[in-house]
């Protein structure tokens, strides 16, 4: 018997979902981005599963990159916070980091830097009011950079889409026209796709010249999470067959209760027993990465059928009805989420998205 909560991670199921992102834009490099260890994959297993397929990796931070440049990665880094002070962006620089620079703050430190970075990503701000410099700008970055012999084999442009999970949303008709006239007649690569904006169709934006060439950064479709908002109606198989689930999170069923009517279960006994139910305890808590806030009713998979998840979740234990299941026994692997049960499920039915999910999952679950 399996005794603790684990995950299983499918590389496979990582190289078909960026195949998928491929199909939806042909003609488009593809930097998968791994943040946040890998969205909670393991930084070096999203690398190692990914380098050779993709034309680059894009990080947060300049201390990822170093973790994935000491493990071997040698490919084109994107780092997209860039470096916060010289000191980074001379890391930039020994490990051949292709920086994001977003703020005047950041020109000033690669002058007192004194290296010279040849490829950087010029981040404007169309509208996400996050990081970036204003389109009108544009020109003053890039003669700034020039000027400092920065960008010899590339000066690139990038922005990143507020909305794109709605593409009805107005921001994004603006946010698109914004970026192809700030970008009009510069050199280098563009690049303002996420996983929302592939699906949307905007891998290559919108309003761009034909000669102009794109660079997409998806991430957590990659990790077969539809980044659109899930209908509660959505089939088991999940918004869109066609991506594939890379984590499996699975915790063994550790006990069993017959609760008498109008027993509660669980802290707090937010839930009651009408009285007959099969109660199983499965090995999965708050302290797992579990939602603490995922309220009963939200689906657990046990011998392929999905059960409600019932009362609150413990630290390292929830409760599950599994009355529907009459064979479902102590030592049973319950499926949290993942293969057979889409991490958007869970995640809509907790109040959040299945990137909060997925980054959450405690490392100790990964396997070593
Ligand atoms: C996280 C991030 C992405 C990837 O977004 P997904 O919604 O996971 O596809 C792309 N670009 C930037 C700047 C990001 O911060």
């Amino acid at each position: 018997m399996q005794r603790a909560a684990s995950i299983q991670l499918d590389s496979g199921a990582l190289r078909h979902n960026l195949e998928v992102a491929r199909g939806l834009a042909p003609e488009v490099a593809m930097w998968p981005v791994i943040k946040a260890e890998g969205y909670g994959h393991g930084l070096d297993w999203a690398a190692q599963s990914l380098g050779e397929v993709a034309d680059g990796l894009a990080v947060s931070a300049v201390e990822e990159a170093e973790v994935l440049r000491r493990s071997g990665f040698d490919g084109p880094l994107l780092v997209l916070q860039g470096g916060r002070d010289s000191a980074g962006l001379r890391r930039c620089a020994e490990l051949a980091l292709q920086p994001a620079v977003h703020a005047p703050a950041q020109l000033e430190a690669l002058d007192a830097a004194s290296v010279v970075l040849p490829e950087v990503w010029i981040k404007l701000n169309t509208g996400m009011n996050r990081l970036g410099f204003a389109p009108a700008q544009a020109d003053a970055v890039e003669r700034a950079l020039r000027a400092a012999g920065h960008g010899g084999r590339g000066l690139h442009w990038m922005t990143h889409m507020a909305c794109a999970d709605d593409p009805a949303d107005d921001h994004n008709a603006a946010q698109l026209s914004a970026f192809a006239t700030a970008v009009a007649g510069r050199s280098g690569a563009r690049s303002l796709a996420n996983s929302a904006s592939l699906f949307a169709g905007w891998g290559r934006g919108v309003g761009h010249g034909a000669d102009e060439a794109f660079r997409a950064r998806p991430g957590i479709m990659l990790y077969g999470c539809h980044p659109a908002s899930v209908p509660a109606e959505t089939p088991p198989e999940g918004p869109d067959a066609d991506l594939r689930p890379v984590m499996t999170v699975q915790a063994p069923i550790i006990g069993i209760q017959h609760p008498a009517p109008g027993d509660g279960v669980g802290y707090g006994a937010t839930w009651t027993a009408h009285g007959g139910e099969r109660i199983g305890i499965v090995a999965m808590g708050y302290a797992d990465g579990y939602p603490r806030h995922a309220p009963t009713g939200t689906p657990v998979r046990v011998r392929g059928q999905l059960c409600p998840l019932v009362g609150r979740v413990s630290m390292d234990m929830l409760a599950v009805d599994l009355s529907d299941v009459p064979e479902a026994a102590v030592g049973d692997l319950a499926t949290l989420w993942g293969e057979g049960l889409p991490v958007e499920r869970v995640a809509r039915a907790a109040g959040t998205i299945g990137y909060e999910l997925l980054t959450r999952v405690a490392g100790r679950l990964r396997p070593a």
